[in-house]
């Protein structure tokens, strides 16, 4: 019999490239905006136009020429009767200088710039005269190289034609909404708005995104986030935990007995916090944030300790394989004599594991004798079936992507009644979300702050320092190393040209060796085979190495207290959270510490205002709070929460930092509309959401 389904056509270049931008249903098209409007509804005269305006013009060539001072260029005078206008091409064919020829008459737009020489346009877009002229702004979307703006126009619009735009809100919350966003603009009338909007309407409000066009725009998403974070939440609260009590006399007793230290009060506090949940029957989905060296991993092993006395098992995950051994040692170190007596065992899950010694770890989590299960992403692999995961701890959680986090969560344990239980949640991170943000915006995670550090660290004094001044810093190495100190170097790595950088690292090593005789200096790259690394790295922890030359940004995720001074190589390729977790790789000890932040600034310029801002926020404050709220300004909320936490953007045109009153709208309809309004939620959600709605819960 044949194929009941007609063979479907193979996507032509444009079509993968809508794909690709993840515009697939008629809904996504009428939800990707302008990015900005070109005015071609009106021809400016010379004589009434501004410097720097956007402008079409028209007129008659009066001199076409090619030049070649400072480089070849076609040079074009326009007359549009009340003044002339040079246009300048550095590319140009045939073609176009016949359109451009004199006496032609031509219409052209592109940004003036008026100077001693009077007007000029760069590159404008060009052609013959005539023609009507559009009655709406034109609109311009963000595209890629694979699909022409003009294509992409033409989707758009068809895309926004047949999409289904019905209301979703029923009429007791539009009210509401029409008052936050100050109009009665359905989502239908706003579209249709931003994507053609009149002649007559101010660029300026579009583009800012105040228009209430904008604003019901922005708040509808909010809605859809909101009640995709609500309806997880119900979720989970449907789902059953094992309900983990701390005995008396139990683990978490002879763990704080064994401490060579005391709790901060933050520690006692976000453990009591931790605690609490473990007790519910319902999974815990709590944020443990604290700042590079505040001490989580403690609270982390007393959960972990909990969780064993009840005789259910606990599994750590850290994104690396020497980020998982070193901040997992102490932690092992710490538990592993508690639990030889009860007849349990940690076990170890990583991927360069031999078969053999995988095999050993995978029947020991199966049968239930680890108690806990220490690795890299190998922890969530499909072939490990635990006997009873209770709780799950992420480490360094921003590292792991959304899906990874999901998989962690699926994995259950079996209560002895033979019921399935989901495992507690515990992520921690060093790159703090704001608090305010956490709490308005991820309705469904909780958030434990450590807003201490353990007595006794001397603070680390950070350094700005250009390039040119490398000697210098090369002689502080010199001295510390004299005094018995250790140092870190760390190139940075950028993906797209990791060839350069590794061997960029590989020079500095060699630089490094050269100018310290007698110093021990090692190389440490993300490329290196893994004993390689083990090997490195033991020697640094084992104080034999005097300088680490590293890459890899994530590897470095060390406990030495020794090492007194971090050299940051290329400071002003990082992002503002990556400096402020490796400048936390020193001043670990009593001594005194230092970080230099050396930058190059491109040939013969300045840095760009971004790169200063981020390195100047590194040495005013080493404040971990201080530092992500920096980052928030520097950035933008947006990137913060989208990229950074979940590898892809959750909020396109809503703002947090200036959409406030819309997300305090939005948290107070979602669950109103989730219980009254259980369908038109649902419709909200898919219309916005789609297949991603999914991501947004974890
Ligand atoms: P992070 O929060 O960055 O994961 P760690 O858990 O690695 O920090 O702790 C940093 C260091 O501080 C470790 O050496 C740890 O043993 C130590 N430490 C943790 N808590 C305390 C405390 N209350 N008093 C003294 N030292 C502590
Ligand atoms: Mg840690």
């Amino acid at each position: 019999m044949p194929d009941a389904t007609p063979a479907r056509k193979p996507l032509s270049a444009p079509q993968k490239a809508l794909h690709k931008l993840g515009l697939v249903r008629d809904i996504d098209l009428a939800l990707h905006l302008p990015l900005r409007y070109e005015d071609e509804t009106r021809i400016v005269t010379l004589r009434g136009a501004r410097d720097g305006q956007l402008a079409q013009i028209e007129g008659t060539v009066t001199n076409s020429e090619i030049s070649f001072r400072p480089r070849r260029q076609l040079l074009v005078t326009l007359d549009d009767g009340t003044d002339t206008c040079t246009l300048r091409f550095f590319t140009f064919y045939p073609a176009h200088q016949k359109t451009l020829a004199v006496g032609e008459r031509v219409r052209v737009r592109g940004e003036l710039r008026g100077g001693f020489l009077g007007w000029t346009m760069v590159h404008p877009a060009f052609h013959a005269a005539g023609g009507e002229l559009p009655d709406a702004l034109t609109p311009v979307y963000p595209t890629s190289a694979q699909l022409p703006q003009a294509y992409l126009r033409k989707a758009v619009a068809s895309g926004l034609k047949r999409a289904d735009l019905s209301e979703t809100l029923p009429p007791a919350l539009l009210g509401g909404l029409q008052a936050v966003v100050r109009g009665t603009w359905t989502l239908r009338d706003a579209l249709q708005y931003l994507h053609h909007p009149g002649a007559d309407v101010s660029i300026d409000a579009l583009e800012d995104r105040s228009h209430p066009a904008w604003q019901r725009l922005k708040a509808e998403e909010l809605l859809a986030q909101q009640l995709s974070q609500f309806t997880a939440k119900q979720e989970r609260a449907a789902l059953r935990a094992p309900a983990l009590r701390a005995a008396p006399g139990g683990l978490h007793e002879q763990l704080l007995g064994t401490l060579p230290f005391a709790l901060t009060a933050a520690q006692r506090r976000v453990g009591e916090e931790i605690a609490r949940d473990l007790l519910r029957q319902v999974p815990m989905h709590r944020l443990l944030q604290g700042d590079v060296g505040s001490g989580k991993t403690v609270v982390a092993a007393l959960a972990a300790a909990i969780a064993i006395d009840a005789g259910w098992q606990c599994a750590l995950m850290a994104p690396t394989e020497i980020l998982a051994e070193q901040h997992f040692a102490k932690l092992i170190g710490w538990l592993e004599p508690l639990l030889a007596p009860l007849g349990k065992r940690v076990a170890w899950l990583t991927g360069s594991q031999k078969k053999k010694q995988r095999g050993e770890m995978l029947a020991l989590i199966a049968s239930g004798e680890a108690a806990l299960v220490v690795g890299t992403h190998a922890v969530i692999q499909d072939q490990v079936v635990f006997r009873s995961l209770a709780l799950a701890i992420i480490d360094e959680q921003h590292r792991f992507g959304v899906a990874q986090r999901l998989a962690l969560r699926s994995k259950v344990g079996v209560a002895e009644d033979g019921t399935e239980q989901e495992p507690h949640l515990l992520m921690m991170t060093a790159t703090p979300i704001p608090r305010t943000l956490a709490m308005s915006y991820y309705a469904d995670l909780d958030v434990s702050t450590i807003d201490e550090l353990p007595p006794g660290r001397t603070p680390i004094v950070t350094k700005v320092v250009a390039d040119s001044r490398r000697a210098e810093v090369i002689e502080r190495i010199r001295s510390q190393v004299a005094q018995g100190r250790q140092v870190y170097w760390v190139c940075p790595l950028i993906e797209e040209s990791e060839a350069i950088d590794l061997s960029n690292a590989t020079a500095t090593h060699a630089e490094l060796s050269q100018a310290l005789p007698g110093v021990l200096v090692g190389l440490l790259h993300s490329r290196m085979p893994v004993a390689e690394k083990k090997a490195v790295m033991s020697l640094f922890t084992g104080g034999q190495m005097g300088v680490l030359v590293s890459t890899t940004v994530i590897e470095v995720g060390v406990d030495v207290p020794n090492a007194s001074l971090m050299v940051i190589e290329h400071a002003e390729r990082f992002g503002l959270s990556q400096l402020h977790q490796l400048r936390g790789r020193v001043g670990r000890g009593a001594a005194a510490s230092a970080c230099v932040l050396m930058y190059t600034p491109p040939d013969g310029g300045r840095l760009g205002e971004t790169a200063r801002e981020r390195l100047k926020a590194m040495a005013d404050t080493s404040d971990g709070f201080e530092i992500a709220r920096r980052d928030l300004e520097i950035r933008g909320p947006g990137e913060f929460l989208g990229a950074r936490q979940s590898g892809a953007p959750l909020l396109r045109f809503a703002d947090l930092a200036t959409d406030t009153h819309l997300l305090d709208w939005a948290r107070e309809a979602a669950p109103v509309m989730l219980t009254q309004y259980p369908a038109a939620a649902e419709k909200h959600i898919a219309r916005w959401l789609g297949g991603k709605a999914e991501y947004l819960k974890a």
